[in-house]
């Protein structure tokens, strides 16, 4: 480890945590957000890991460089590691709706599972409970709210087809396409109307990602369609969907 755990001029720690319902664990693997960037995004993950307590030191490991400003373990437990307004380790190279350096746009919350498993209903409502407290502290709207998997497609998969999207739209925490508006008209419409609500598909490369149409697809499909998640086509359904999302009142940012 070196001398100076933060390093970065201007980064700043916090002395506890933003929000009462957090314990505060502080993390060295931080900066200070680019070009005076404020947080209009909030990025899902799941750790991959064997439990929180694992997470939670490799989140806070200097030589790991990486970190989140939230981790949920499956009890409900909630630490923050790094201060909101800071700038955490946890989104890599991607992009959504045309915008890359997503960690200087964006708190990423890290929920422990290993991938693949349903999530706890104690960490479900403690993720609600933060999302929607992170939304009004930032006026970050509904559809702010994102997984890794859909600004990294092909490259990430978490939070995975396991995650019940559904459930958060329902408290208003993240956007879903309406039961039966939209019209499915030309199938092959897929790309722009994804294009339009955020993959990046067009003039955009991920290293090891051959075709981001296709990986967005599968990102799409995990998280609107995970039902039909091993279908490799294209169908009705998914152009009703990616249309009625891609219609819908976004916010700028
Ligand atoms: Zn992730």
């Amino acid at each position: 480890m070196g001398s100076n755990p933060f390093p970065t001029r201007g980064a700043k720690l916090n002395s506890a945590a933003d929000t009462p319902a957090a314990i505060w664990h502080p993390s060295p693997n931080f900066g200070i957000r680019r070009d005076g960037l404020t947080p209009s995004l909030i990025v899902i993950h799941y750790t991959a890991m064997d439990s929180a307590a694992a997470a939670l030191q490799r989140l806070c490991d200097p030589s790991v460089e990486v970190s989140a400003h939230y981790l949920i373990g499956g009890d409900g437990a909630c630490w923050q590691m790094v201060a909101e307004d800071q700038r955490a380790w946890h989104a890599g190279a991607g992009q959504w709706r045309g915008q890359d350096d997503i960690n200087s746009r964006s708190i990423g919350i890290e929920l422990d599972n290993r991938g693949g498993h349903p999530f706890a209903e104690p960490q479900m409502a403690a993720l609600e409970s933060l999302l929607a407290g992170i939304m009004r502290r930032w006026s970050i709207p509904a559809d702010g709210v994102i997984g890794h998997s859909d600004m990294a497609p092909g490259r990430k998969i978490d939070p995975g087809h396991k995650f019940d999207w559904k459930r958060l739209a329902r408290l208003g925490l993240c956007v879903w396409p309406a039961e039966t508006a939209g019209q499915a008209t030309e199938l092959g419409w897929w790309h722009d109307y994804a294009d339009s609500f955020g993959y990046p598909i067009f003039g955009f490369e991920l290293d090891g990602v051959d075709d981001m149409e296709a990986a967005s697809f599968q990102a799409f499909r995990d998280r609107f369609r995970p039902q039909a998640r091993k279908i490799k086509h294209i169908e009705n359904e998914d152009l009703r969907i990616i249309e009625n999302l891609a219609n819908q009142e976004f916010s700028k940012f």
